[in-house]
């Protein structure tokens, strides 16, 4: 298939899109790439076509699309980044360089992983765009990892399981994060992948016949009632996220409820909750199972209702109920803001705080291990909210502190602090806070500064490095004190005369 299949998904996406343009790119592509070929023996063009094709079906706009049929070009041709700014305007030249950049890593080992997330944190600080094409094409080299030796086959995989997917995940893009795990996790653990994969078939085949009955009793009522739904469908877990989920529940998988869940996707948010009632009165609720994400949404943004209900032969089965806004932001999450809707582009993307912060660390250049480990807890782990008394949202990583959350509202309110009420209850400095949690500071303004053994628990980043900065600059100050008296002592300087 070429490029006509590219141009007829785009099409009937978005009809107004510029189709010769995109028609343009790709010939500008194929001949930059002609003569070259993949590991596979495929021509090379086979492989930005289906890059592009990716981002055309999750519905990208545009430049997006052309960004992916150019993104190898630079790197491998003859061509330059100028020429195709010239040809295909700043816009996509400057995605396409961004990818260019990622692409480019020598080091090997522990090096090579600092590198790569360094590179990472500034091209997502400098355009989401480039993570998002960039994502595209990881999958299609994992898809095709088949033809590359083995060792580089499993670097590939780790390096998309260890950094790519976590990444993804915390853009909120639930789809690409399943389907780089998925294809990566193959390569990296064959033996355990192999065993889940088997697991998984076996599991749903038992449950599927229930399933779909429980299913049609359920939509008939749907019917009755008057619900208006959008679709009512089975859902498969994916591979690895059951993998993570068969280890923490002791490789017991008759725990597990949501190997195959049922969603629904209903037009509004006053529908998810009629459509709640209508299952929790037509199936009895599991306790403590129901999970209100709508009300109170991921901090990735993940927005749904989750049940769990004793249904047919008292099987339990997960429902997902959700608005299709909702599940285009759980599928794609930050890339739902470059799709293609009703004839408007809608590019508004919400202040997430800690693409910000991206911009600030990537100044920082990582040494060890031990930077990175930081850097890990702070981005890839759990993110919990917290609430301000005035009901303002922090978002943390999970088990932060106090002192943590004093520190993300303001580097002065962290140095100030002597003690906080989580909850109106006065606790401890080193408590670990829980999602929903309301925290109040208690400052002293005659408090001089942090105390450094608050650096044996606070956990994000933000805290610890402005609180060693803080006790290096007040003991350089001290120094320079102790040095300036000793100056006076000697030379008997006027104290109003500073030492030069
Ligand atoms: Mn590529």
């Amino acid at each position: 298939m070429g490029v006509e299949g590219l141009l007829k998904t785009i099409r009937t996406n978005n009809p107004e899109a510029d189709l010769d343009l995109v028609r343009l790119a790709y010939d500008y592509a194929a001949k930059a790439h002609e003569g070259q070929k993949r590991a596979s023996g495929e021509p090379y063009i086979t492989h930005p076509l289906a890059v592009a094709r990716y981002l055309a079906e999750i519905n990208l706009d545009t430049s997006m699309i052309i960004a992916g049929l150019l993104h190898d070009v630079p790197e491998d041709t003859g061509v330059t980044i100028e020429d195709v700014e010239k040809n295909f305007g700043s816009d996509v030249a400057s995605m396409v360089s961004g990818i260019t950049k990622l692409g480019k890593i020598k080091y090997r080992g522990v090096e090579r992983y600092i590198e790569n997330l360094r590179k990472m944190f500034i091209a997502i600080a400098q355009d989401v765009r480039i993570m998002i094409i960039k994502f595209a094409d990881r999958l299609h080299n994992l898809k095709t990892l088949g033809s590359l030796p083995e060792n580089k086959r499993y670097r590939i995989a780790l390096e998309s399981l260890e950094i790519f997917a976590p990444i993804a995940g915390r853009l909120g893009m639930g789809e690409i994060k399943g389907q780089l795990e998925d294809l990566s996790f193959k390569y990296v653990d064959p033996e355990n992948y192999q065993w889940v994969t088997k697991l998984q078939t076996e599991s749903s085949s038992e449950r599927n016949k229930n399933l779909e009955q429980t299913r049609i009793i359920t939509e008939k009522e749907f019917h009755t009632t008057g619900i208006p739904i959008i679709s009512f469908h089975g859902r498969v877990k994916h591979i690895y996220s059951l993998y993570r989920k068969l280890i923490r529940y002791n490789k017991e998988i008759d725990k597990i409820y949501d190997i195959v869940a049922l969603r629904v996707i209903v037009p509004t948010i006053a529908d998810c909750y009629a459509t709640l009632g209508i299952i929790h009165k037509l199936w009895r609720p599991v306790p403590n199972r129901i999970k209100d994400y709508i009300a109170q949404p991921k901090p990735n943004g993940y927005q749904s209702l989750h049940t769990a209900t004793f249904c047919l032969e008292g099987e339990i089965v997960e429902f997902q109920i959700r608005t299709e806004k909702m599940h285009e932001e759980a599928e794609y999450g930050i890339a739902a803001h470059w799709q293609y809707k009703d004839g408007i582009k809608e590019r508004k993307i919400k202040e997430i705080t800690w693409i910000n912060e991206l911009a600030q660390i990537q100044k920082t250049v990582f040494k060890n291990i031990k930077d990175i480990e930081n850097l890990k807890i702070d981005f890839f782990q759990n993110r919990i909210f917290v609430w301000t008394p005035k009901g303002d949202i922090i978002d943390l990583p999970e088990e932060a502190t106090p002192i943590d959350f004093a520190y993300a509202i303001h580097t002065d309110v962290g140095n100030k602090c002597v003690g906080c009420r989580i909850n109106n209850q006065l606790s401890s400095l080193d408590t670990s806070l829980r999602n929903g949690d309301i925290v109040d500071i208690i400052t002293d303004k005659k408090r001089k500064g942090p105390n450094p053994g608050w650096l044996k628990f606070v956990k994000t980043n933000g805290a610890k490095s402005r609180i060693k900065s803080y006790a290096k600059s007040s003991l350089t100050d001290w120094i320079k004190d102790k040095l300036s008296i000793m100056k006076k002592d000697k030379n008997d300087t006027p104290p109003n005369q500073k030492a030069s």
